[in-house]
C-alpha cells in the first residue's frame, strides 16, 4: 500500500479536477420518502431496454420489477453517464452497476473493459458472484477477481489464461498487478466504485485507487455507490466524474431500514455470552450475525458457540486467505446459521437469508451500525437487530444513531412475536 499523505492526496486530486474539467452536476434527484422500501410496481426491466440476454438472466435471478434506486439510475447508467449514488443497503445497488456495464460492454478478447474496486476481499468475490449470475447469457464475456492474501503469481496465471475483460478486486491487490505489468487498464471504458465512502475516506486506499484511476483512460463511465455519504466524500467522489446524475435515495439522516425491528439490552461485560445463547435459544432465525469489535474476540466468541454445540462459523481479517473465502461461501450457501465476524463483513455484504442481526459489540459510530444492521431485512424483507449496551460510551453512540436515524429504538422485551421478524 502506498504511503501518500493527505497533501500529497489533495495535490493528487487537483490534478484530476484540472485535467478533467469538472463540470456542475447535470440531475440531482433526492427521494426524501422515509418509507422508501417500496419498488414501484407499474415499472418492468423490460422498459430499460435492456439486451434480451439480460432480461433472460434478470428473469433466472427472480427480479420482478426494478427497485427504486435500479428505476432512478438504470436509464442514465446504461447511456454511459456518470453516476454517484447513496441508497440504503440492500436495495439493488450492485445490479444498477452490473446491468450498465453488461448492456454496454464490448468484449475484446484481452482488453480489460471494466474495472471494480471495493474495500474487502468478500465484497470482491460477491461482486463476482452476481455478475456471474446476471452475465449468464453472455459467454464472450471474461470476468477475474482479484485481492489479497493469496500468492499474486496465481492472480498473474489468472490473467493470462482467462483474460478478463471485467475485472473485480480490492485497491491493494489491483495497483500491485498493475505495477508488475500484469494487469493492463489502457482500454478500460467503466470504473466502478462499490462502498466508495469506505474507500474514499482511507487515505490508503485512496491513494491506490488514485494511482489505478490513472491508468485507465480519460474517457470512460465512472460509477460510484454507497449507503453512507458525508458531503466532504461525495465532493472528492464528483473530482473522478464528469457531469454525473447524483442520486440520494432517501434523505442522509434518515436511512430507514423498513421492515427492521430493532432493540438494545443494556447489560454488562461479563454477561453478554449468557444473553447471546439465551437469544440464540429462544429467537427464530434463518440466520444470523453477530458483530463484535476484533478478530480476536470473533475467534473466540465463535470458539465458545462451537463448543456449545451452535452450528456457527467466523470471518475475520486475520484467518487465513482461503479460510476466510471458504466460511464466506458456507455462510452464504447456508451450511452454517451463524456467523461471527468484525466490521469487515459489514458493508454490502448480501446474505439473503439473515434476518438477526445482534451487536455483541456496539459499534463505534452512527454509520457503522447501519451498516451492520442493514445486514438483516435485505430487499425490504423483514428483521430484527439487537444492540448489547454495556456502558455510558456505548450508550452514547446508541442516542446518536436514535436521533441521527430519527428511529425508535427502544429496551428488548421479554418476549418478541416471531411474526414481526420473520417473513411469513
Ligand atoms: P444489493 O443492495 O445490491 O446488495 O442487493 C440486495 C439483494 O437484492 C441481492 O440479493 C440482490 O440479488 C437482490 N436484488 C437486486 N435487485 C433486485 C430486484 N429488482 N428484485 C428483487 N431482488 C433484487
Amino acid at each position: 500500500m502506498s504511503a501518500t499523505t493527505a497533501t500529497e492526496l489533495e495535490e493528487d486530486l487537483a490534478y484530476d479536477s484540472s485535467d478533467e474539467d469538472i463540470a456542475p452536476v447535470t440531475a440531482l434527484i433526492k427521494a426524501g420518502k422515509e418509507d422508501i422500501s417500496s419498488t414501484r410496481q407499474t415499472a418492468a426491466f423490460r422498459d430499460f431496454m435492456l439486451k434480451p440476454e439480460l432480461i433472460k438472466a434478470i428473469t433466472d435471478c427472480g427480479f420482478e420489477h426494478p427497485s427504486e434506486v435500479q428505476n432512478e439510475c438504470i436509464p442514465q447508467a446504461i447511456l454511459g453517464t456518470d453516476i454517484v449514488c447513496q441508497a440504503k443497503s440492500g436495495m439493488g445497488k450492485t445490479a444498477v452497476f452490473i446491468l450498465a456495464v453488461l448492456q454496454q460492454i464490448e468484449a475484446v478478447e484481452g482488453q480489460v473493459k471494466c474495472i471494480v474496486l471495493c474495500h474487502a476481499r468478500e465484497l470482491a468475490f460477491q461482486i463476482f458472484r452476481d455478475f456471474e449470475r446476471l452475465k449468464k447469457f453472455m459467454p464472450d464475456v471474461k470476468m477475474g477477481v482479484f485481492f489479497g492474501g493469496i500468492p499474486i503469481s496465481q492472480n498473474v496465471t489468472t490473467l493470462k489464461n482467462e483474460k478478463p475483460n471485467i475485472v473485480i478486486g480490492t485497491p491493494g491487490r489491483i495497483l500491485q498487478l498493475i505495477k508488475d505489468k500484469a494487469l493492463d487498464l489502457g482500454h478500460v471504458t467503466h470504473f466502478v466504485l462499490d462502498e466508495c465512502d469506505k474507500m474514499i475516506e482511507n487515505l490508503d486506499m485512496r491513494g491506490d485507487i488514485q494511482q489505478i484511476f490513472k491508468k485507465t483512460p480519460v474517457d470512460k463511465q465512472v460509477m460510484m455507490f454507497s449507503a453512507t455519504m458525508s458531503e466532504q466524500t461525495r465532493k472528492v467522489c464528483k473530482k473522478f466524474m464528469h457531469h454525473p446524475l447524483e442520486i440520494y435515495i432517501g434523505e442522509g439522516h434518515k436511512l430507514v431500514l423498513h421492515g427492521l425491528k430493532q432493540y438494545y439490552v443494556e447489560l454488562v461485560e461479563k454477561d453478554k455470552n449468557k444473553k447471546l445463547v439465551d437469544l440464540l435459544d429462544n429467537l427464530e432465525f434463518n440466520q444470523v450475525v453477530v458483530f463484535v469489535k476484533s478478530p480476536k474476540r470473533a475467534a473466540e466468541l465463535n470458539k465458545l458457540l462451537c463448543e456449545l454445540s451452535f452450528p456457527s462459523l467466523t470471518v475475520h481479517g486475520r484467518l487465513p486467505q482461503q479460510e476466510r473465502i471458504e466460511n464466506y461461501k458456507n455462510f452464504k450457501d447456508y451450511k452454517s446459521r451463524i456467523l461471527v465476524t468484525t466490521n469487515l463483513f459489514g458493508r454490502g455484504i448480501d446474505m439473503e437469508r439473515v434476518n438477526i442481526v445482534i451487536n455483541y459489540d456496539m459499534p463505534s459510530n452512527a454509520d457503522t451500525y447501519l451498516h451492520r444492521v442493514g445486514r438483516a431485512g435485505r430487499f425490504g424483507t423483514k428483521g430484527l437487530a439487537i444492540s448489547f449496551v454495556n456502558s455510558t460510551n456505548e450508550g452514547n453512540v446508541l442516542n446518536e444513531i436514535i436521533s441521527r436515524f430519527e428511529l425508535p429504538i427502544p429496551k428488548l422485551p421479554d418476549e418478541i412475536d416471531a411474526n414481526t421478524y420473520m417473513q411469513s
